[in-house]
């Protein structure tokens, strides 16, 4: 394309070299030296154009240059950006690798929650990870959390719940979908069709949160499926509630086990404990304080038994202990220290919250050659703790035979 100056000297040294001609053919005639001038200026005029055109398209051929060298530029950090990016990809499936190698025969849930943390610290260096399990009522509960290099589990998880926001866990839970809130991300984890809780990250930085949203993602999806059988398993045996075991572990376990006891000539006794008057304590003061109480009651009990003794949510306000090896007097001993534990100081429902007075009836028996089966211990426990209730409550029975 012809721009307009080049034009402009193109039209003056075509019109310079006509008037050129007609001077010099009308020199010719009486030739003098001004036609010469008027040909040489023509001439000179077309010159000129022409190195402008030459100039313009040089001009051309250097933006031209430049646009290519951008190009050039750009399509180079666009690769960078994509090595970079293949580099934490990399990263990723090592640490993926790394996990199912350790994994692979795992079934129990704190280490593989432990390995999941640890993933996702080594990735994100967040300032806290935590994760949430669902129980039976798709209930909540922090089952893991790692912050400031320090992996804690079931209670003392849930004591550091501060270090992660209230709702985001559970606005990602029950959105079914990657939540962000500020400078934290809450992904669901669900493997299988079976939804098993959700996975938060605080990054201390809201766009380093945005940032991480993609990675995350797809970083849950191999996660859950590294969780799903622990999970599962945990959420089968541990009540999200109280974080003692459930009833259906209780059931489960509980034949076997005696049978083994009655085999070896041991003995083993049940303990089914009851809070007293707890309808009262929820209509008084709200369900969420009767959850606190709950807690707190499970906490205080769990505390006042042997390593060896287990205990287990039988159903809402009721509690299961089995005594291992327990005879008669062993096993009044152990209940009335738990009843001593609860009862000892009212329980707090927050801080300077209102304290609420707790007791607890216990029905306790003792496995007996009579017995046939595990049912007739469990029966037992719960004749005793009928005459507890009926003896006018915070108290202990022992079972005895009628004879
Ligand atoms: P008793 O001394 O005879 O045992 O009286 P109680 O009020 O404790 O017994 P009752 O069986 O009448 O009431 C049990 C209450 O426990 C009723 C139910 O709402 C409450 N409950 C059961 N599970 C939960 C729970 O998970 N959280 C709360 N807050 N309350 C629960
Ligand atoms: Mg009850
Ligand atoms: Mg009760």
């Amino acid at each position: 394309m012809i721009r307009k100056p080049a034009f402009i000297s193109w039209a003056l040294g075509v019109a310079a070299l006509v008037s050129g001609v007609l001077a010099a053919y009308a020199g010719f005639r009486g030739a003098n030296l001004a036609s010469v001038g008027w040909i040489l200026n023509g001439v000179l005029a077309a010159c000129g154009a022409s190195a402008l055109r030459l100039a313009e398209r040089r001009g051309q051929e250097a933006s031209l240059a430049t646009a290519e060298a951008n190009a050039l530029k750009e399509r180079e950090q666009f690769l960078e950006g994509r090595v970079s990016s293949l580099h934490s990809e990399v990263e990723v499936l090592s640490a993926l690798r790394e996990l199912s190698r350790a994994l692979s025969s795992e079934t129990r849930f704190e280490p593989v929650a432990a390995e999941i943390l640890g993933i996702v610290d080594g990735l994100m260096s967040p300032e806290a990870v935590g994760l949430y399990l669902a129980g039976d009522g798709r209930e909540l509960k922090l089952a893991a959390l790692l912050t400031e290099g320090k992996t804690r589990f079931a209670d003392a998880a849930a004591e550091g719940a501060s270090a992660l926001p209230e709702k985001a866990a559970a606005t990602a839970w029950s959105a079914r979908r990657l939540h962000r809130e500020g400078d934290t991300l809450a992904v669901p984890l669900a493997a299988e069709g079976a939804e098993l809780g959700v996975l938060a990250v605080r990054l201390g930085d809201a766009a380093q949160a945005a940032a991480a949203e993609h990675i995350l993602r797809e970083l849950a999806k191999h996660l859950a499926m590294a969780l799903q059988h622990p999970a599962l398993r945990s959420a089968a045996v541990t009540d999200v509630l109280t974080g003692l075991y459930t009833k259906r572990h209780l059931l489960e376990r509980a034949p076997a086990l005696l049978t083994q006891l009655r085999s070896r000539g041991e003995r083993a006794a049940l303990l089914l404990a009851d809070l007293d008057h707890f309808k009262k304590i929820n209509d008084t003061y709200g369900h969420p304080a009767g959850d606190k109480v709950l807690r707190e009651v499970s906490k205080r009990l769990a505390a006042s038994i042997r390593g060896s003794d287990t205990a287990y949510r039988y159903g809402g306000e009721e509690i299961a202990c089995l005594l291992p090896t327990a005879t008669g007097s062993v096993a009044m001993r152990v209940a009335n220290r738990i009843r001593r534990q609860v009862a000892a100081t009212p329980v707090e429902t927050g801080p300077g919250g209102i304290a609420i007075p707790v007791t607890l009836s216990i029905g306790a028996a003792v496995l007996s050659p009579e017995m046939t089966s595990w049912g007739d211990l469990l029966s037992a426990a719960d004749q005793a703790l009928y005459q507890a209730k009926a003896a006018g409550r915070d108290r202990a029975v022992l079972f005895h035979e009628r004879r």
